[in-house]
């Protein structure tokens, strides 16, 4: 455990950066954590550090500047080509040991689930997961997240321990290019791998997977309880087929059985950030909105005018779903 005199000794924001292992593109999510590192960077005067684990990674530090990386921490080894939990968390422990860092920011993603938990409790410093917000105050990072079943948001800081750990999913946060690149610091450590009881048998992206279609589709359709009835709902697919959106539901429609988990969007399902948003029958739970309100275009469809989600959407329409969805058809298949 740190000792709280110990606290003065660490600086720096880090953000630990993940790469797509099939598509060996940096995943989105580790550029607003940039984003956001740079913004608390000037609150905290402090700068901004990535660390990297994998192999050939220099092609990436360009675009990390970009985003505000100042200092990137370069480990570059082929036995580290692919994610290992025992291993990569190692590596982290052995960097804030040495580097003392203030904070560190994960994604939130199968990855940063994983390793910040690990790398928390070996440091014996706290961790908030899934926050939706991130602010300095007095000091501190305050770390904001929906508690209590999404009833309150809760703001954690972290007094006694550091570094100040964070995982924040994909688009919750904005990603923005700096104004001025910084001349990076690279600082090239070297580690050997550990014997890990994990064994690599093979990987392969799921195409299957809805939490990936969700998370990068650039229109989303989603399904709420209004939506009642199988005709409507196949219309709703047609659709969303029509447009070539990803479908989504709030959970209720999740737990009716309508689609599968891996459709929901909000607190406890995927956040999305999709350029069109379309909602049919969804009332704007916060526990929902939490997980889409960053879209670029909200339009909604209630029957009831009070509905909280015409207060976050750019285009309402009070109208019954099952009689606006057939004339919505109708009018593109006109179009075409
Ligand atoms: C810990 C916790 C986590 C949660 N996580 C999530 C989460 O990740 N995602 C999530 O979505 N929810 C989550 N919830 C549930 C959330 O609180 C809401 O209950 C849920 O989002 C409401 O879903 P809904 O809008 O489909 O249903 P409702 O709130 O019941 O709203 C249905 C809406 O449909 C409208 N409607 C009815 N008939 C029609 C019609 N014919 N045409 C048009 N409109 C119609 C109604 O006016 C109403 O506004 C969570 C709750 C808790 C406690």
């Amino acid at each position: 455990m740190i000792k709280q005199t110990d606290l003065k000794n660490y600086k720096d924001i880090w953000v630990f950066a993940e790469i797509d292992e099939i598509t060996k593109q940096i995943r989105s999510v580790t550029l607003e954590l940039l984003t956001a590192a740079k913004r608390l960077s000037g609150e905290l005067n402090c700068k901004v550090g990535l660390v990297i684990i994998g192999q050939d990674n220099k092609k990436y530090f360009e675009e990390f500047a970009k985003y505000g990386a100042e200092i990137i921490y370069n480990i570059e080894d082929s036995s580290f080509t692919h994610y290992d939990t025992q291993n990569y968390a190692q590596i982290l422990i052995a960097l804030t040991k040495k580097y003392k860092p203030e904070a560190i920011l994960y994604p939130s993603t199968y990855m940063g689930r994983d390793l910040a938990p690990r790398v928390a409790s070996r440091l014996g410093c706290g961790l908030t997961a899934d926050c939706t917000a991130l602010s300095v105050k007095d000091g501190f990072l305050v770390q904001s997240r929906p508690a209590f079943g999404g009833n309150i948001m809760a703001d954690i800081i972290c007094p006694n321990t550091r570094p100040q750990m964070a995982s924040v999913r994909p688009n919750i946060l904005p990603k923005t290019q700096v104004n001025k690149i910084a001349d990076l610091k690279i600082i090239e450590e070297h580690f050997k791998a550990v014997s890990s009881k994990v064994r690599l048998v093979k990987t392969q992206k799921d195409e299957t997977s809805e939490i990936l279609k969700l998370e990068e589709a650039d229109i989303v359709i989603a399904i709420g309880r209004g939506v009642k009835d199988q005709k409507t709902f196949a219309f709703i697919k047609e659709l969303a087929s029509k447009l070539g959106a990803a479908l989504g539901a709030t959970r209720p429609v999740i737990e009716s059985g309508l689609l599968a988990k891996n459709h929901q969007i909000g607190q406890s399902g995927v956040s999305i950030k999709p350029k069109i948003y379309i909602s049919f029958g969804v009332s704007g739970a916060l526990q929902h909105t939490i997980g889409m309100q960053n879209s670029d275009l909200i339009i909604s469809v209630n029957k009831d005018n009070k509905a909280p989600i015409f207060n976050i959407c750019q285009y309402g329409f009070v109208a019954e779903a099952q009689q606006i969805v057939p004339k919505i058809l109708q009018a593109i298949n006109k179009l075409k």
